[in-house]
């Protein structure tokens, strides 16, 4: 047993260690850079402090004690988004997990009781073996609605757009970064919930607005979706798993400058075509999913949806139309799982229609742009060197995110967790 004394000391060298690590400089040479928007060829990246101090087309001068990565035939990237998870009572562990594959950021879209206060603490933490995380808190439904019906600590609900305001202000009180609201009764899956009304929703949306807050409305059909945006949300959490879609949506979408996290992840389960298991057969992936995770990555869905032929066309039309689409997983539900399913969500962003390029858009520089994450998200000075580099050129091959050499989060080289 150490002495208190010897306690003392160690902890001030555990501290200093972790100052100094955090505090190194690093030279990453000759590295394709994905700069969360573009492809800039052989570039020398330096990182001081944390932060990303110098992105340059010629040889930089290795500063004195700084470590030197070579990047010859790889890729660096912005540290990967995850827009749409809940997050376990194992919260710790997600992040952990999160990170070693690349996510360096996670946005929690509801969470609620014990688990919210250590949620709120390890944000604030923001540790360097963790990824960093924003959290709704708890969302807005209406008594008996989504997602009372899957247990978990009773929340205050709302019933009348009167208390719109006084729901928000209680919300933002409390550490909500973003409003989250769920408009959806969930009759595809079974017999229908209780669902907020439309004057509800617009109040709001309104007072998050009116608090300087986003507004990200989670929605189940193509009508949801269409009210939920002329309703003036910022986003939508999901996209719907449907055969057609009218021709119209994307311009609506795109006139109201909403931005849409389809969870193809969720959809394509909807529609019969789980991917949970593509991702457990990934040896790139897998071995970074926690035990309690993997049983979960099967566990089937009642197909809704004849086919999600016209999610994909969705997909196709918004993106044409410059609508942000982000990259989210909507873990841990079945079938999808922290860090590795970002990896299969982009992969399906690609299937649908995407390129590569604007499915890694969707993973860095849109979403931190979409939830006002300006010190991330791109490959530029100044900015958080989160930070994800991989073999080859995941613009050509969006499977390549998967073949990580190293992940930096805020400079500190990540090591990376393997159950
Ligand atoms: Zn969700």
């Amino acid at each position: 047993m150490r002495s208190p004394v010897a306690s003392l000391i160690f902890l001030a060298f555990a501290i200093g260690s972790r100052a100094t690590e955090s505090q190194s400089t690093l030279v990453i040479q000759n590295v394709r850079v994905f700069d969360g928007e573009h492809v800039l060829d052989r570039r020398d990246v330096l990182i001081s402090n944390g932060v990303i101090s110098e992105v340059s087309s010629s040889r930089l001068t290795v500063p004195r004690g700084a470590t030197v990565v070579d990047g010859t035939g790889r890729t660096l990237l912005p540290g990967l988004i995850d827009s749409h998870v809940h997050l376990s009572d194992s919260a710790a562990a997600d992040l952990r997990q999160a990170l070693s594959l690349g996510v360096t950021t996670v946005l929690d879209m509801w969470s609620a009781g014990p688990r919210y206060e250590v949620i709120k603490a390890l944000r604030s933490a923001d540790a360097p073996d963790m990824a960093a995380l924003r959290t709704a808190g708890i969302g807005a439904t209406v008594p008996g609605g989504h997602p009372t019906q899957m247990g978990g600590p009773p929340t205050p609900t709302i019933s009348d757009s009167a208390d719109a305001d006084a729901f928000v202000s209680a919300r933002i009180a409390e550490g909500s970064d973003y409003i989250k609201i769920v408009f959806d009764d969930l009759a595809g899956l079974g017999r229908p919930l209780p669902m907020m009304d439309r004057r509800t929703l617009i109040g709001l949306v309104s007072a998050a607005h009116k608090h300087g807050k986003r507004a990200v409305v989670h929605v189940g059909t193509e009508a949801q979706a269409r009210t939920a945006i002329e309703a003036g949300a910022d986003g939508l959490a999901h996209l719907f798993a449907a055969p057609s879609v009218g021709s119209d949506f994307a311009d609506v979408v795109a006139r109201h400058g909403a931005f849409v996290v389809p969870t193809l992840t969720i959809m394509y389960a909807l529609c019969g075509q789980p991917s949970g298991a593509a991702v457990m057969a990934d040896s790139l992936l897998a071995p970074f999913v926690r035990l309690p995770y993997r049983s979960r990555m099967t566990i089937p869905w009642k197909q809704t949806a004849a086919s999600c032929d016209g999610t994909n066309e969705a997909i196709r039309a918004m993106a044409a139309r410059g609508v942000p689409v982000l990259a989210g997983t909507d873990s841990p539900a079945p079938g999808a799982t922290y860090g590795a399913s970002l990896h299969g969500e982009m992969e399906l962003l690609v299937r649908a229609g995407l390129t590569p390029t604007q499915a890694l858009v969707a993973a860095t520089s849109a979403p931190a742009r979409a939830f006002g994450l300006d010190d991330r998200g791109r490959v530029a000075p100044g900015l958080r060197a989160d930070l994800l580099l991989v073999d080859g050129d995941p613009t050509a091959d969006i499977l390549y995110t998967r073949r990580i050499v190293r992940v930096w989060k805020r400079g500190v080289d990540v090591r990376r967790a393997r159950y």
